[in-house]
């Protein structure tokens, strides 16, 4: 099911826009310009639509011009007013030096004025018109500014937020200044009477696919009077506003749209769309407790909900939403790693979580009761989903166990929590600040008894939030006994946890006090915890005041004698998900490494080598310190993924293929996988859970094929698993939005089974 809650990025096309674009391709194909009754009758069906356009605009004067959509008709649009500005600065008199746009525009504003500026050689001085926290511009900055603006910039409604904007107070601003005054419209097709021709507004774009027309047609109103200077020059179409063959098929899918608005029959009334929208709320506030509304709603399109949940990254929510098949937007571009925040919100003075975190839900006024209903019960199940995982403020009844090894990352640092379910007991290695709610909540909703938090050494580039959170996660009589500086119980050798013995080895060098806590199972390695003194392509810088350079080559020797080439190493930063690491793999990877054992450096070698590879380390993407020197991802260029049809020859061709579905379990319970082709065999691992998962994978053989939602996650651990050694490691392309039609299906035994 289906549910797409993202009208503002674009919309499907309208059935009655659909046959309408049909017949104007197979019936009224004419050519506007054409003089003869195919191209006349292609010419009145461009001026009804035209004529509808200037009705639903409140443009009875004015050029409204069809052109490819709004980034268009904003370039023709800012090129006009440049052209009249330049002709203006060189003639006689004070001319404008400024620019303006609001801080919250699309960015197809400023980077267009910024293009047309400098191309022109104008060299105008571009200012953003700040905004309030309410989302709306600052009208006394706006005022103030006025007398030296040559062109103003501000949108009817934000796209992010759906913030309307106060055109009268803007227009009333603007009173005496010769700025020309662009209104990007976009948002506000269909839903706001925009009165244009009224309120003095020189240019306004829009784009159709916006609101149920196709991608490629929109258009831009010209005020009679306002300075023009086309952008297309050619045959002199549109009254040689814009010259190129006009897109028929899009006019008239447009034109169908305008018919349904102006008909009322179709498209809900605002007063539906506002009960729409409560409906709407409500439910996201009873699936997500805390959740938080990030414009207030009485400024706002009815259309557009844009919020953030209180520990819940919009990646989270993204994922967990797809998997339920609601279609929604991170408010922010959302990178594979890291959310980058929202600009709109940054400038309306959000808290930096609410910027980073947020969401935007938004739909169209054909959404229908029924469809809103569908899309609040499919809400409210995200948020069962949430609970019964431990993610929720408050958890289900039954809850998930959680996996033994777990972790958690914040920009690159990893922090984990090793698990035993059956004896419900927990130690947590390296927290970070950033996670302390998290772990609270989720150890707390698994009622774990928390035996020690441990730091695998001082950390040099964050402080430690041990000693907060063992206040708050031990019981009085773990959190009473005397620790040493890294949080070990002084008056143990080893902690148990169930058929978990987790044991001490110290291995300075990165710090003094560096620590690796080695964890095993009847006798046997499961993992160990190295913080920074091995990453997967680094080892731990040496460098800092509590380094000890010259004991790092002997710390790597007992550590090798400890867990030996093989073993599971689980590092303190990731910075490329690469998951885990062992010495083996290190040693391929770090021709340092590779030299302290085949040309058995000294101690001193080691550290005067090491000391070179860290001179000049900068920065980490994500702005901390670098923890180590890293060595180049060389792994990048290994083709990991499999296409759709690749993928089942896989499952119909390799017995035993081992499907992986790594999406989080409240995905998987919202979105369960389709059934499999061939004899895959499916194994349901979430990423989080997968360290447990590592060595039982890395010990087998047959073809391992892993999905995950977009394709991201699960290429990540392809290459991860390629890299620790592991052949036959594939990730689906596209994720489970190509798994579900093909995985479902039987391949033709002869389908080519190139990989
Ligand atoms: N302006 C606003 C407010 C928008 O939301 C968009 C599209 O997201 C645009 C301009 C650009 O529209 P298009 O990409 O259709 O040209």
């Amino acid at each position: 099911m289906d549910l797409y809650l993202d009208a503002n990025a674009t919309t499907p096309v309208l059935p009655e826009a659909r046959a309408a674009a049909l017949r104007a391709m197979a019936e009224d194909f004419g050519n506007p310009s054409s003089v003869h009754t195919t191209g006349l009758k292609a010419r009145a069906m461009m001026d009804r639509v035209r004529a509808s356009a200037r009705r639903v605009l409140g443009a009875p004067t004015g050029d409204l011009i069809f052109v490819s959509g709004a980034t268009e008709g904003i370039q023709t649009a800012v090129l006009s007013a440049l052209a009249a500005l330049r002709a203006r600065r060189d003639a006689p008199g004070a001319s404008p030096d400024l620019l303006l746009y609001g801080a919250t525009e699309h960015k197809a504003v400023p980077e267009a004025l910024q293009h047309w500026n400098a191309l022109l050689g104008l060299n105008l001085e571009l200012r953003a018109i700040p905004v309030g926290r309410d989302g709306r511009h600052d009208l006394a900055w706006l005022r103030a500014h006025a007398a030296r603006a040559g062109l103003v910039c501000t949108m009817a409604a934000n796209n992010e937020t759906g913030v309307v904007s106060d055109l009268d107070g803007i227009a009333e601003a603007l009173a005496g200044s010769p700025a020309l005054w662009l209104v990007d419209g976009v948002q506000a097709l269909g839903k706001l009477p925009l009165r244009l021709a009224e309120r003095r507004i020189d240019y306004a774009p829009f784009s159709g696919h916006k609101l149920y027309a196709p991608k490629g047609i929109g258009l831009l109103y010209v005020r009679e009077g306002a300075p023009f200077t086309p952008l297309m020059m050619g045959g002199g179409q549109e009254g040689a506003l814009r010259s190129g063959t006009e897109n028929m098929a899009g006019i008239a899918a447009l034109g169908a749209v305008l018919a349904a608005l102006e008909s009322g029959d179709v498209l809900a009334s605002a007063d539906e769309l506002q009960r729409h929208r409560e409906r709407l709320s409500a439910a996201l506030t009873q699936a997500f407790p805390g959740l938080v509304f990030n414009a207030p709603a009485a400024l706002c399109l009815p259309t557009t909900l844009n919020f953030a949940v209180p520990g819940l990254s919009a990646k989270l929510l993204l994922d967990l939403f797809d998997a339920a098949g609601v279609r929604v937007s991170a408010g922010s571009a959302c990178g594979a790693s890291k959310a980058k925040p929202s600009f709109v919100l940054q400038a309306m003075g959000l808290p930096d979580w609410q910027c980073e975190s947020a969401v935007r839900l938004s739909f169209g006024p054909a959404a229908d009761a029924a469809f809103i209903e569908r899309a609040c019960a499919a809400l409210r199940s995200c948020g069962e989903a949430l609970r019964a995982s431990c993610l929720a403020p408050d958890p289900a009844d039954a809850t998930l166990p959680p996996a033994r090894l777990n972790r958690f990352v914040v920009a690159g640092a990893c922090c984990y929590v090793l698990s035993d379910p059956a004896s419900r007991s927990s130690v947590v290695i390296d927290p970070l600040p950033e996670l302390s709610t998290q772990l609270q909540r989720w150890l707390g909703c698994h009622g774990h008894r928390v035996l020690a938090v441990l730091d695998t050494h001082s950390h040099g580039d964050h402080e430690s939030s041990a000693t907060a959170l063992r206040q708050a996660l031990c019981r009085p009589v773990d959190r009473e006994r005397p620790v040493d500086k890294l949080g070990w119980p002084q008056d143990v050798d080893a902690l148990l946890l169930g058929p978990l013995r987790v044991s001490r080895l110290a291995v300075p060098g990165h710090t003094d006090d560096a620590t690796a806590y080695l964890v095993h199972e009847e006798g046997h390695l499961v993992a160990a915890f190295v913080g920074d003194t091995v990453m997967p392509g680094a080892l731990g810088r040496s460098d800092f005041p509590v380094s000890a350079p010259q004991a790092f080559a002997d710390s790597l020797k007992r550590l090798l004698e400890a867990v030996g080439p093989r073993g599971l190493l689980l590092p303190g930063h990731d910075y490329d998900a690469r998951l885990a690491t062992t010495l083996a793999c290190e040693r391929e990877a770090q021709p340092l490494l590779g030299s302290l054992w085949s040309e058995g450096l000294s101690a001193e070698a080691f550290a005067a080598r090491k000391a070179a590879l860290e001179q000049g380390l900068g920065m980490t993407e994500d702005q901390t310190v670098a923890c180590g020197a890293r060595i180049a991802a060389t792994d990048e260029d290994t083709c990991v993924t499999l296409d759709a049809e690749q993928a089942a020859a896989l499952l119909t061709r390799s017995a035993g293929t081992r499907v992986l579905d790594i999406r989080e379990p409240y995905e998987q319970q919202v979105g369960p996988m389709p059934e499999l082709v061939g004899t895959g065999v499916l194994e349901t691992v979430p990423q989080s859970a997968l360290l447990d998962a590592l060595p039982r994978w890395l010990a087998s053989a047959e073809p391992l094929l892993l999905i995950c939602r977009s394709g991201n996650r699960s290429t990540q651990v392809a290459r991860a698993l390629r890299r620790l050694g592991r052949a036959q490691a594939w990730s689906l392309a596209g994720g489970m939005a190509l798994a579900v039609p093909l995985l479902a299906r039987p391949i033709a035994e002869d389908a080519a089974l190139s990989i």
